[in-house]
């Protein structure tokens, strides 16, 4: 295999779905979207070139199937969704990458004894569901009431575009699929660490805990000028002081978490009136679940402190995620494959959230990282060199052909 020419090859396939389904000048692909259904149309064309049996599952996962001696299946998957304003690699690379490698076992003549799926995961980021990862959770049987629940930015419900867009959530799996016994993604790092410590492949053990919250904090509307100070109710300033004072207490607690208040709004959100409410999100990730729990009792203890003086705050807690080890001799077999193929590899944890991390409490997991320029990530300047994408797919069809050669035993 010719790495060069396949990271090209890959490079060039991600410029085109990038380039096919932006809307304005941004790309985005959240489920159901036109972009997104453009962006199906030409991940299947890819899939069926290889001659692969292409369908879709009860929520809109893309699946490409390469029939095998055995119904025992191997899933590669990443996902097709991006944020507002993403990049062309986040996601969409590990499709790519999965794609050519399995294109590589093919043309090789590789005898398939299991078989193999790629899955284009939809709605990993929660760009328009903010719970998120909703393709993976369907591979396992685990959208529940809250997921179909979550409402958009249009109070469409997940249960509504579903029946809107022709999915049935009645048809929705109550369990995880019993004949896949591997999982494997590949992934763009989204952090600067590879690069700076110079290694071409991260191979992740762990993967790290979220939990994302909407809260609302109402107070009440006021004249700004004739209001004194002593007797408002400003929800802008009790929103303020819980961030600040969050923020420098998960700082001290801990170096590993972080916290982000990452949207805000004021109701009404006028320069001469005190806003009636103010609305905002939290991030919070660990690899340390206590860490996590005691964060989050924080946040509860602050906010409901806030109803004692006048308040009214409304919590949700949109997403929690356990922190999760992937699969630790699936890792060093991985591991040890990379390094056999020359590549300068290295163990590490992974700060942002990844389909892995749902299916791996269920399948034995792999999640493969590949060097991110800068850093950067869920942005424009999102950017993969070909030669670290040639590397991707060249770890990953090995990985493969191993797995298919009983040298690791699913
Ligand atoms: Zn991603």
């Amino acid at each position: 295999m010719n790495r060069q020419e396949v990271g090209l090859k890959a490079e060039e396939m991600l410029n085109e779905l990038a380039d096919q389904t932006r809307m304005g000048d941004e790309i985005w692909r959240y489920i159901y979207s036109d972009t997104e259904k453009k962006g199906k149309k030409i991940i299947r064309q890819w899939m069926e070139a290889l001659g692969l049996l292409v369908i879709e599952d009860q929520i809109g996962n893309l699946i490409a199937r390469k029939e095998g001696k055995s119904k025992e299946t191997i899933v590669i998957g990443s996902h097709m969704d991006t944020v507002k304003d993403g990049g062309k690699y986040d996601g969409a690379g590990g499709i790519v990458i999965g794609l050519l490698a399995l294109k590589e076992l093919i043309e090789s003549d590789e005898t398939f004894d299991k078989s193999i799926e790629i899955i284009a995961f939809t709605e990993e980021e929660g760009s328009r569901f903010l719970s998120g990862y909703l393709g993976s959770k369907n591979l396992v049987g685990k959208i529940t009431q809250l997921e179909l629940n979550d409402t958009d930015s249009d109070g469409i419900s997940l249960k509504e575009a579903m029946i809107s867009n022709g999915y049935d959530p009645e048809k929705l799996p109550k369990e995880k699929r019993r004949d896949v016994a591997a999982y494997l993604e590949v992934h763009i790092e989204q952090g600067p660490v590879l690069e700076t410590l110079r290694h071409d492949i991260g191979i992740v053990e762990s993967i790290v805990g979220i939990r994302a919250f909407d809260i609302t904090i109402k107070g009440r509307q006021d004249h700004a000028g004739t209001t004194p100070m002593d007797i408002r109710l400003d929800p802008v300033y009790a929103a303020s002081k819980f961030i600040s004072e969050t923020t420098d207490y998960v700082r001290r607690l801990s170096k590993t978490a972080t916290f982000t208040i990452g949207a805000m709004s004021v109701l009404p959100g006028v320069s001469n009136v005190i806003a009636d409410s103010t609305n905002f999100s939290i991030d919070l990730r660990d690899r340390s679940e206590e860490d996590l729990v005691n964060v989050t009792d924080r946040i509860y203890e602050s906010l409901g402190s806030l109803e004692e003086q006048g308040y009214a705050v409304t919590i949700k807690l949109l997403c929690a995620e356990e922190p999760v080890d992937l699969d630790s001799r699936l890792s060093d077999f991985m591991y040890d494959k990379s390094q056999n193929l020359g590549l300068r590899t290295m163990k590490m944890v992974s700060g942002a959230g990844h389909d892995a991390q749902i299916i791996a409490p269920h399948i034995k997991t792999g999640l493969i990282f590949v060097p991110s320029v800068k850093g950067r990530s869920h942005s424009s300047d999102e950017y993969t060199k070909s030669y670290d994408l040639g590397n991707g797919v060249l770890l990953l069809a090995t990985i493969l052909k191993e797995m298919l050669q009983g040298e690791f035993d699913v």
